[in-house]
């Protein structure tokens, strides 16, 4: 691609960087060529420039939608500081304010204007009036219905792209696994964007796995090496915030509930003491977190299971974002694996839902490296084990389990990768029911060819390889198995895996009795 000389100019101009981070000057590029673009970076890795610049470099006003009203007004403030023409639109402003921000909007001498999708109806009319120069929407997972901060507005927005072909889009999100990737092209109607991914991996985040024993003694533990630190305990319900807030105040720590119960005033009120330090434990549900901008969080616990791996994701890169070490704690019991299933909702969405939450439930019983699970969820494949987890401080006993990948993978290929688990061990084991006749895959070359292995024990192996990055499951299309790169290595370059042995402390972790 041809770098444009002046970009570097203005990102040094109007931002004071030296440099581009990674795939920055390579999105500017695609934009202010007029191409779509779907970046997927993670939090804090300076997403907004990769529209803020191209808004600055091409003619006309750029429309900036985002979902959060708090967030928007920072990055206009932060904006007019260095200069540049910026404003916002949302319902909670003066009627006169929205109507001076309007007319500047008309006389064409906003660089960019921010916008909450509710609000953009007031607007609309003049995109084919006045020259826009790009549409950007942020939190752009919130179209997902899928994903876990939907918002219903986001799923109008493929009008903009219908109706304005020539302007770019460029959708941003700091979460979004290929379900959800695939949604969003789709929703905005915008198939052919370059997609950039960058790495999702936080080095610097600690990741750990506890069993939900004793929780509030395991936290007080815990916090004994955290003195003075600040952090987040996220919970399933109110009123456990409200309890485990009580309990850590009563042995001296500084902490409150949030949830989505409390009034507005008093929730932005505890927002503002946390991002000051007077609140030093913020025990909340998951109301608690998006837009929080605060770079010394230490610590995540999860006193329960979150319901899929992208909410835990963002929720544990709530800490660290300075890049110091950070830690993120998860209680794992079956109990509220039972209880979020009950959670999930009847709908056209359900077995997603729940193949989600069984991904969940494979990191919180992983065998191997947990960075590699987690990666692995957002298709990024970690080359060898972090060394920076519970797991790869204490492995369990592995043995070279390539035999039995090559017969997995292999299965799977052969039945080109249509098939959910459960059909593909069924054939491996060389069953004799209604799916296997029905499909004639009792001619399959591989059909049998794992009958020594117990039914359980190839599911915990088929985990394995899921957890490892070397398997993927379609949620989308009835979890259908795929094979990832990593698959194709070990059937066809003799790639080695190694696999836990099954012994029983290895795979009963889960068993554990809740407090
Ligand atoms: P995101 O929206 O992806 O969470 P931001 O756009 O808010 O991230 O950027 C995170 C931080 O990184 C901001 O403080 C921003 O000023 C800074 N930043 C962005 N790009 C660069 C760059 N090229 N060089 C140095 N700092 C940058
Ligand atoms: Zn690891």
């Amino acid at each position: 691609m041809t770098v444009n000389p002046t970009l570097p100019q203005l990102l040094k101009t109007h931002f004071g960087f030296d440099q581009f981070r990674p795939h920055q000057q390579e999105i500017i590029n695609e934009v202010v060529n007029g191409n779509d673009v779907l970046a997927i970076m993670p939090t804090g890795g300076g997403k907004s420039i990769c529209y803020q610049l191209p808004a600055i470099y091409m003619e006309g006003t750029a429309v900036v939608i985002s979902p959060l009203i708090a967030l928007m007004k920072d990055q206009v403030d932060a904006l007019r500081a260095n200069g540049i023409d910026a404003a916002y639109l949302n319902s909670s402003q003066d009627e006169y304010i929205q109507q001076e921000t309007l007319s500047k909007f008309k006389n064409q001498t906003l660089t960019l204007l921010y916008i909450a999708p509710e609000s953009l109806a007031l607007i609309e009319s003049y995109f084919s009036l006045i020259t826009i120069s790009l549409f950007a929407i942020d939190e752009t997972h919130c179209i997902s219905s899928w994903g876990h901060d939907f918002r219903p507005a986001y799923t109008q927005l493929s009008r903009l792209k219908i109706h304005h072909p020539h302007i770019p889009v460029i959708a941003l999100t700091a979460t979004a696994d290929r379900t959800t990737q695939q949604d969003i092209l789709e929703q905005l109607s915008i198939p052919k964007a370059v997609k950039y991914v960058s790495s999702f991996d936080r080095a610097n985040i600690f990741l750990e796995v506890r069993p939900a024993r004793n929780r509030i003694k395991s936290i007080l533990d815990f916090l004994q090496n955290h003195v003075d630190e600040n952090g987040i305990v996220y919970c399933l319900s109110r009123k456990s915030t409200e309890k485990i807030a009580q309990k850590l105040n009563d042995n001296g720590y500084s902490a409150a509930a949030y949830h989505a119960g409390l009034n507005a005033e008093t929730r932005n009120n505890l927002q503002e003491n946390f991002s000051r330090d007077h609140i030093k434990i913020m025990v909340a549900t998951i109301a608690f977190g998006m837009g929080i901008d605060k770079s010394n969080v230490r610590w995540v616990i999860h006193y329960n299971l979150p319901k899929n791996i992208e909410g835990y994701y963002q929720e544990i890169g709530r800490s660290g974002r300075d890049g110091l070490p950070a830690h993120a704690l998860l209680f794992y019991s079956l109990g509220d694996l039972i209880q979020l299933r009950t959670f999930i909702d009847h709908g056209a969405n359900q077995e997603v839902q729940y193949a989600k939450l069984e991904r969940m439930q494979h990191y919180a019983e992983a065998l191997s490296c947990r960075r590699k699970v987690l990666l692995s969820y957002f298709d990024e494949h970690y080359p060898s084990d972090c060394g920076y987890c519970d797991v790869c401080e204490h492995p369990p006993a592995y043995f070279d389990g390539t035999l039995i990948a090559q017969k997995i993978c292999s299965a799977i290929a052969r039945l080109k990768e249509k098939e959910a688990m459960g059909v593909v061990i069924d054939v491996l084991r060389g069953a004799e029911n209604a799916t296997i006749y029905e499909n004639n895959y009792q001619r399959v070359k591989t059909y049998g060819v794992a009958k020594d292995i117990a039914w359980k024990d190839l599911q915990q192996y088929f985990i394995q390889l899921l957890n490892q990055g070397i398997l993927n499951i379609n949620f989308k299309e009835h979890a259908r198995i795929e094979l990832t790169s990593l698959a194709k290595e070990i059937l066809f370059k003799g790639k080695q895996v190694k696999l836990a042995i099954l012994a029983k402390e290895n795979v009963v972790r889960t068993n554990q009795k809740q407090e």
